[in-house]
């Protein structure tokens, strides 16, 4: 078990949480900066390569235990979870700042994804083919990688590293796993249901530290055979060279800058509320955000105008309590970098509809007001770059065929949505822009674990997440010609 209080033991290599022997790292409550959350000492590069050899010595038991037991583990896990979850949804939300329901809701949709792959890893993975020989059996199986690196970001982070663990390990492979420096605690709770569920010593290693100290020694280790990494899209495109060569499989799920298209015939109340929603719940910190809502004329006044009362009226606060709407964002740094974002509109010259700078609460959180311009420029910095907090853009278009061209004129293809009652014109959005994932009448957010996640363009390295994606990245295939012995 671990040690939260005081120093944390927050370390699993092998089977056993330890201390690392690296610097130490705090954790403020983003509502309250001086309530400490956790400290625990991060890991050396020693400290990581042990991990890997921990990894690396439980891979071939695990590669040999029968898919259906290992799905027991994970129901197992699922099944904890959900135990947890007003628990666990409580230190999410101190941790990483979003409300008590988002994070219940998160830990709840984690425990989901656990099931769903606890179900998968008894499914048939591959397929028998015929032969031209004639006593030849030919069947093609899909088998385990290896050792997988797993990087995750704070952003949900609960459910983004169970839905790359989860696969990971009902396919066969052993983990090393980098959590985000801002959401240690979190990591250590998820880590803990997987080993009170009886995951054996080494198949799942976690790892604490700034990617300064550790980030080398992560990436850099000869046995990764695999690496999946949610992140920025700079980070992730470094790591991506950094591996060049290697001959490691690697998935990049990455930015976004995620567009809603308004028509003249919406219904007003759904596209404001599902917009409002889709940009402003966990402040805006979500890869799928809206941040680009594309509005044609006969509803834009109407539309704008009941999108800033709503946004004005949304409650931003401490997100445990029940009447909060937004809570903050994750770090002192976050909160400079999504201000300073609300300086370059205003330098940009787009209209302040609700919200901005002087709308910053007086508490010593690290807050950002819900913030809606209007007019935007869809070349502008506010059109074209992902904010990754609670700010929205306006743009207005005169048609769909326009504002198609507008959402596909960024660097990223993450997901995309169309509000309108013609499902012709809607099929004509489905077919035509670019995205990883596309909604009709819904908010850009929202993943189902049986269905494929991730984006195109800059947005990710091409492969999908979750559903039966998942066995294809997490996989290889073996394909075997079995003959008959001679004389047989
Ligand atoms: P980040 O890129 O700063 O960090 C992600 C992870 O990578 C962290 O664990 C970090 O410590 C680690 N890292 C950073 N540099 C590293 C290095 N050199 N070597 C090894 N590890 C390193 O991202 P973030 O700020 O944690 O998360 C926000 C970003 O994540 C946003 O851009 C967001 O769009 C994106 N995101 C994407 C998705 C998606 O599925 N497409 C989902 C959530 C978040």
């Amino acid at each position: 078990m671990t040690a939260i209080e005081g120093t944390a033991k927050g370390l699993l290599i092998g089977g056993e949480w330890t201390s690392g022997g690296g610097e130490l790292l705090r954790r403020f409550n983003p509502a309250r900066p001086s309530e400490l959350v956790v400290e625990l000492a991060g890991a050396t590069p020693a400290d990581v390569r042990a991990a890997y050899d921990a990894a690396a010595e439980a891979a071939p038991g695990w590669r040999r235990t029968p898919g259906p037991a290992r799905g027991e583990i994970l129901f197992r896990a699922a099944a904890l979870l959900v135990a947890r979850v007003d628990a666990l949804g409580e230190e999410l939300s101190r941790e990483e700042g979003k409300t008590l329901a988002e994070g219940r809701g998160e830990v709840a949709r984690a425990a989901q994804i656990l099931r769903w792959f606890a179900g998968e890893a008894s499914q048939p993975v591959g397929d028998v083919l015929p032969s031209s020989g004639t006593s030849t059996f030919l069947w093609s199986e899909r088998v385990p990688l290896g050792v997988v690196s797993v990087i995750t970001p704070w952003n949900f982070p609960v459910a983004i590293p169970v839905w790359k663990i989860a696969p990971a390990i009902a396919f066969g492979n052993t983990v090393v796993w980098k959590p985000s420096e801002l959401t240690p605690l979190c990591a250590i709770r998820v880590a803990e249901v997987l080993s009170e569920a009886g995951l054996p010593a080494g198949v799942l290693n976690l790892v604490h530290g700034l990617p300064g100290a550790i980030g080398e020694a992560v990436t850099g280790d000869e046995r990764i055979a695999a690496l999946t990494f949610t992140g920025s899209t700079a980070t992730g495109r470094a790591i991506q060279q950094s591996v060049v060569g290697r001959g490691v499989k690697v998935q990049l799920e990455l930015g976004g800058k995620n567009p809603v298209i308004v028509l003249d015939d919406a219904d007003l109340d759904q596209a404001v509320e599902l917009t409002l929603r889709g940009a402003m719940m966990s402040s805006g910190q979500k890869c799928t955000a809206t941040s680009r809502a594309l509005v044609l004329p006969g509803i834009r006044d109407a539309f704008t105008a009941r999108l800033a009362e709503r946004a004005a009226a949304l409650r931003v606060g401490d997100p445990l309590l029940p009447d909060t709407n937004v809570g903050p964002v994750v770090s002192q740094p976050q909160q400079e970098r999504v201000l300073g974002y609300l300086d370059v509109a205003a330098d940009e010259g787009h209209e302040l509809l609700a919200g901005g700078r002087a709308a910053l609460p007086g508490d010593a959180g690290w807050f950002v007001p819900p913030t809606v311009y209007g007019g935007v420029d869809p070349a502008s910095r506010l059109g074209q770059e992902e904010v990754f907090g609670p700010v929205l853009g306006v743009i207005p278009v005169d048609s769909l065929e326009q504002a198609v061209a507008v959402a596909n004129g960024t660097q990223y293809g993450l997901s995309a949505s169309i509000f309108t009652r013609d499902l012709g014109r809607a099929f004509a959005f489905v077919r035509e822009v670019e995205a990883g994932m596309v909604h009709v009448n819904s908010e850009t957010a929202g993943a189902e674990p049986q269905a494929p996640f991730g984006g195109t363009k800059a947005s990710s390295s091409g492969s999908r997440e979750q559903g039966k994606a998942a066995v294809s990245f997490f996989t290889e295939t073996k394909t075997v010609y079995l003959d008959m012995p001679a004389g047989s």
